[in-house]
């Protein structure tokens, strides 16, 4: 089987397979990681190896803190204003349902900007970047850099005239490599490329880290009480970073990031190809800004879809059905997605198409 789910999604086999022979016992310490106290010797070991593989994979500089977090990706859209606004205006770039709900609440905060937008054609490219203008009092740029609804990704980061740059990442962070320091912060909720849901990966430039909040922003939406206690300020979600410490050692042991991103690459290919030689089936985003990780695509028969996607369960191709808003399928093929399972989805996809010929 395999499974195409935008998210959860599909992880290593290997990570599973460590994770349920250290089920009841983590290294001779006589109990689970579950059952482990998050201030005990060995849970140490298991975040500071986490951050750190996580520090190697991304390059990610010493004048950046990592933290792990709770409340998943949605929670850093109100984290972000009520910690780096200070004029209260932030610019944004809207390319579909998550930039949205990110524009949404920003606005509970202060003014936002939507300084470029791609609706007029269902998100289906990433705005032009060049002669972008940003907003003289915006205290951030905010972009969605891989959308995984839509399927469009930044390939071109928007110049931001030395504003800082903030990034939701969830779904393409370690697909590929990324020079860290064009961001200002970078989050990713971990339930695509990282481990399970509920854990939100942090990265923030020091200087971003301050006392001087918005004022009643609850302590645990602060990021220095995070970083001060270096993500210990309470029980963090310790079973979920000791899985994430495993993905990225997993990614560690494939190569890094530029194996990741070669692999990626040609599974994107196949699919894509494919596609764009189809009389049956259409990809939907302009092909410069299409997405490695969310490939969406349509028949433009919705009878026709869903017997797809019936079919496709059938055969063993576990979640193609694309995202109730949007309808048509969408196969996600994030880093744990072997080549195997895209090349068993194209197959499918080729006899689909003989058997139901336009
Ligand atoms: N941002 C992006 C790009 C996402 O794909 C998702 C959801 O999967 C989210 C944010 C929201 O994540 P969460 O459900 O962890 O809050």
């Amino acid at each position: 089987m395999y499974n195409f789910s935008a998210g959860p999604a599909v992880l290593p086999e290997e990570v599973l397979k460590e994770a349920a022979e250290e089920m009841l016992e983590y290294k001779s310490t006589g109990m689970s990681v579950m059952e482990m106290s998050h201030r005990s010797q060995a849970f140490a070991e298991i975040i500071g190896e986490a951050e750190q593989t996580l520090r190697n994979l991304m390059s990610i500089p010493d004048n950046y803190k990592v933290l792990f977090l709770q409340g998943g990706a949605s929670q850093q859209f109100a984290m972000v204003p009520m910690n780096l606004m200070k004029n209260r205006v932030a610019d944004h770039i809207n390319t579909g349902q998550w930039a949205k709900k990110a524009i949404a609440e920003g606005k509970l905060f202060g003014r936002v900007n939507v300084i470029a937008t791609s609706e007029d054609k269902t998100f289906s490219y990433i705005p032009e970047m060049k002669g972008l203008k940003v907003s003289e009092d915006a205290d951030y740029v905010y972009i969605c850099h891989n959308n995984t609804i839509y399927g469009t990704k930044f390939n071109e980061l928007p110049q931001t005239d030395g504003k800082t740059l903030v990034a939701d990442m969830s779904s393409d962070i370690l697909s590929e490599p990324v020079d860290v320091r064009q961001y200002g912060l970078i989050f990713a909720g971990a339930q695509k490329n990282i481990g399970p849901a509920g854990v939100v990966v942090v990265i923030i430039r020091e200087d971003l880290i301050r006392d001087e909040v918005l004022p009643g922003t609850p302590t645990m939406l602060k990021y220095k009480i995070h970083a001060d206690n270096k993500s210990l300020y309470n029980t963090p979600p310790a079973y979920g970073i000791y899985i994430c410490g495993k993905v990225f050692k997993w990614v560690e042991n494939m190569g890094g990031l530029t194996a990741m991103q070669r692999r990626n690459e040609e599974k994107a290919a196949l699919l894509y190809d494919y596609l764009d030689g189809s009389t049956l089936f259409k990809g939907t985003v302009v092909k410069k800004d299409r997405s490695l990780m969310n490939v969406p695509f349509v028949i433009g028969s919705a009878e026709l879809e869903a017997k797809f996607v019936k079919e496709a369960k059938a055969a063993g191709l576990e979640n193609l059905k694309g995202h109730r808003t949007v309808g048509g399928m969408r196969a996600s093929i994030y880093n744990a997605m072997p080549v195997e399972g895209v090349k068993a989805l194209v197959e499918f996809m080729r006899k689909f198409e003989e058997e139901n010929p336009r």
